[in-house]
């Protein structure tokens, strides 16, 4: 049977079309690779040096903390903990405490659970595919993905919140990817993904930083932009997000009442009295915390705590979801650090 006229027409137009778009996305791989070789910022998890395990523990801190805040902690658990048996061997309270101020404490947890695992179950290294890494506690299809890639120098899917952005921009035409992760997006992203392992592992690595240091949320250079040329977005005008992002509320909220507490617990040498948390009328004089707990910086951090005015409920919530995460432990009303 004769094909329709139509459909004649076309088939020849579908394959230059796809030879077309074979073509683009090559020359996206080339020039984004090409401008990380020339801008990428030199980080320690990036170093030649680096281990697996650096790679891991860089991936959990930078997923809800930026890489400025991230670098002096990282390299302070480096250097107390070159490896995953380091850890291990100490009490996850250690953990939480050398956490600092990075926040979302119960990453900290979890690495440290990792840590055991790793030790107990894959003689102290760190799986290499990012099947056996999704088994470790904690890592997540991102952070399986990530490691495999950027340790071990697979071909894996990298999807983060800074990748989503370029991608919804770069091929989507939208200021913003959808609130959360959809499918269209995770298929968009392996279909994106070079086929050489080596480019892979590059495209991953500088459609991320890309994110991160042009193509930001609130104010994307696009003057920077090695791919301004291809970019949807910008040929489509800029549209407007389509919806509102959530802002991460602070202050008032448990989650910094949660914070303030925790920094009591990580400069108390010693387990704290559960009074001392409370409001501290008609409660023990500043000095009693310090001799209880181990000196200036627990009153310090108690005067922080008692100056958010945070009422009775609300203490008690935070105190209760700090020990029903594992992130504090209350023996004989009195709390400290796992
Ligand atoms: S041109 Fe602008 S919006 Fe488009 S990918 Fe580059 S920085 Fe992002």
């Amino acid at each position: 049977m004769t094909a329709p006229a139509a459909t004649r027409r076309r088939a020849p137009g579908s394959a230059e079309t796809a030879s077309a778009k074979t073509g683009a996305l090559e020359r996206l791989h080339t020039e984004l690779a090409d401008w990380f070789s020339r801008e990428a910022r030199d980080l320690p998890w990036r170093a030649a040096d680096r281990s697996p395990w650096g790679v891991l523990v860089s991936e959990v801190m930078l997923q809800q903390t930026p890489v400025v805040r991230v670098l002096p902690v990282w390299r302070e658990w480096m250097e107390r903990w070159p490896d995953p048996a380091d850890l291990a061997a100490e009490p996850a309270g250690e953990a939480v405490r050398a956490w600092g101020r990075l926040g979302y404490p119960r990453r900290a947890l979890r690495l440290h659970a990792a840590a055991a695992v790793i030790v107990a179950e894959h003689g102290g290294e760190l799986p290499d595919t990012e099947e056996a890494l999704r088994t470790l506690p904690g890592v997540g299809s991102y952070t399986a993905a990530a490691v495999a890639a950027f340790a071990f120098g697979r071909r894996a899917t990298v999807v983060d919140t800074n990748i989503r952005r370029v991608h919804a921009r770069l091929l989507g035409g939208e200021a913003l990817p959808a609130p959360a992760l959809t499918a269209a997006e995770q298929r968009r992203a392996a279909a994106l993904l070079p086929e050489d392992t080596a480019l892979s592992v590059v495209w991953n690595a500088a459609a991320m930083e890309l994110g991160a240091v042009v193509c930001t949320a609130r104010s994307p250079r696009c003057s920077a932009c090695p791919v301004a040329a291809e970019c949807a977005w910008r040929a489509a005008g800029e549209p407007p997000p389509t919806y509102t992002p959530r802002g991460q509320a602070w202050h008032g909220t448990d989650r910094q009442v949660r914070g303030a507490v925790m920094a009591v617990l990580r400069a108390a040498e010693h387990p704290v009295p559960r009074a001392l948390f409370e409001p501290p009328v008609p409660g023990p004089p500043a000095g009693a915390a310090a001799g209880a707990s181990g000196g200036g910086a627990v009153t310090a951090a108690l005067g922080r705590l008692h100056s958010l005015g945070t009422g009775p409920d609300q203490l008690e919530r935070a105190l209760a979801g700090l020990l029903a995460d594992g992130l504090a432990v209350e023996e004989h009303g009195r709390l400290r650090l796992p």
